[in-house]
């Protein structure tokens, strides 16, 4: 329901949908547009140009465009997270008064139950923020990353760390134990989080089962888990269920096993190939071969469960670029994706701290420049050949400095 008007001698939009209420202002200069979700967190802003995105753990990321660099982003500092959380708050504060007062001029009635949301919006006031993203931090152990189509998710952490915790690239896990939860701390955990997201649930799109292979867990321990997400929570509603799986270990359960967990809501397995080329595949330190991950992708999708690929750009550098294109198209071509998969092409992100770079020095490798590794993506590309051209994966690229949750 969407409804115009206008406000203090500016066009108003406001817009109700079932998961979420969006304010926008129109300026000459520039339009403010907010999101919330229906227990009023800001979701969305922008404002001056820039666009905010709030994650459930109140941390704040600011995306904006430049003439020429083109897109920049940083993180607020909670103090700046604060600042702008107390400006959209009394931005809807004075909304709701004037729309209570009858002072906003509208095209058509406001829908039942606006007034009601915008007050949610009210009552999440900067403390009341605070407290909301104490009890997130209760309930999770930071979420490392996810998918980019998985950022709307419900993570539920039914694993925590990672299984293997070898690859050099990689900081998510270092220092978390790997660790399956019993089935009894994992349903506290899972209605902790449905009590957390209260009305925001209606915004989220999936289910993600966490940390970063979940799928390693064996058959006997991981459908008792599978059965709590379906006590909690309408799996089917939700979209299904999502999870990474390292290919390696990937391969261990059977085509019988995967269908089982399709049986169970599992929808979509994200696999990190990073690289189809071996050799780089234990330059990193990454478990398994490209073969493997091949053959696990063809045991799942054989089971009828989609399949996201993942893909490093720039990984080892210069020197291993050209066998890095050649074997990654190769084993991409391999999987026989079709348009339930998707390819993630993201850019190697590393500092100094990680292992890689060190490993890198040592074995004089040349960074691939940004613009280098668009090359490599735009080569990869050019080298793919799914089984049908009318029923391709789409290959999207991916920031993980982009995460939000
Ligand atoms: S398997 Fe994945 S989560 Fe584990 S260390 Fe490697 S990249 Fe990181």
């Amino acid at each position: 329901m969407v409804i115009l008007g206008s406000w203090q001698g500016r066009p108003i939009v406001l817009s109700l949908k079932p998961n979420c209420v969006t304010v926008s202002l129109d300026d000459p200069a520039e339009a403010t547009v907010l999101s919330f979700d229906m227990e009023g967190r800001l979701w969305t802003a922008m404002l001056d140009g820039i666009s905010y995105r709030r994650g459930l753990d109140g941390r704040v990321l600011a995306k904006w465009r430049t003439a020429g660099d083109g897109r920049k982003r940083r993180w607020l500092s909670a103090a700046e997270a604060d600042d702008l959380l107390a400006r959209t708050n009394r931005l809807v504060v004075s909304l709701h008064r004037a729309l209570s007062g009858g002072q906003v001029n509208l095209k058509t009635p406001l829908p039942s139950g606006m007034l009601e949301v915008l007050a949610s919006v009210v009552a999440f006031d900067p403390a009341r923020a605070h407290t909301d993203a104490q009890v997130y931090r209760d309930i999770y152990l930071p979420v490392g990353i996810l998918p980019p189509d998985q950022y709307m998710a419900v993570v539920l952490q039914a694993t925590e760390g990672c299984s293997f915790n070898t690859c050099t690239f990689c900081s998510f896990y270092k220092n978390r134990p790997f660790r399956i939860r019993p089935v009894e701390e994992f349903r506290v955990h899972a209605l902790a989080v449905r009590d957390f997201l209260g009305a925001g649930l209606s915004l989220r799109r999936t289910i993600f089962i966490g940390d970063a292979n979940a799928l390693v867990v064996p058959m006997p321990k991981l459908i008792p888990l599978l059965h709590v997400v379906h006590e909690v929570y309408d799996v089917e509603a939700l979209g299904g269920v999502f999870a990474f799986l390292d290919g390696f270990s990937g391969e261990k359960k059977s085509v019988e096993d995967y269908a089982t967990l399709r049986d169970l809501g599992l929808a979509r397995v994200y696999i990190g190939l990073e690289s189809g080329h071996d050799p780089l595949l234990r330059f990193l330190r990454k478990p398994g071969t490209a073969r493997e991950a091949v053959q696990a992708v063809s045991s799942i999708k054989a089971s009828g469960v989609a399949v996201g690929v993942i893909v490093l750009l720039g990984a080892g550098g210069r020197q291993y670029s050209p066998g890095h294109v050649r074997d990654t198209a190769r084993a991409l071509n391999a999987m026989r994706l079709d348009g339930d998969d998707i390819v993630y092409l993201s850019e190697l992100i590393t500092d100094e701290t990680l292992p890689y770079a060190q490993d890198a020095a040592r074995a004089g490798l040349t960074p691939l420049p940004h613009e280098e590794r668009m090359a490599q993506a735009e080569a990869i590309e050019h080298r793919l050949r799914f089984p049908n051209p009318k029923d391709t994966p789409p290959v999207s690229r991916y920031d993980i400095r982009e995460f939000v949750y």
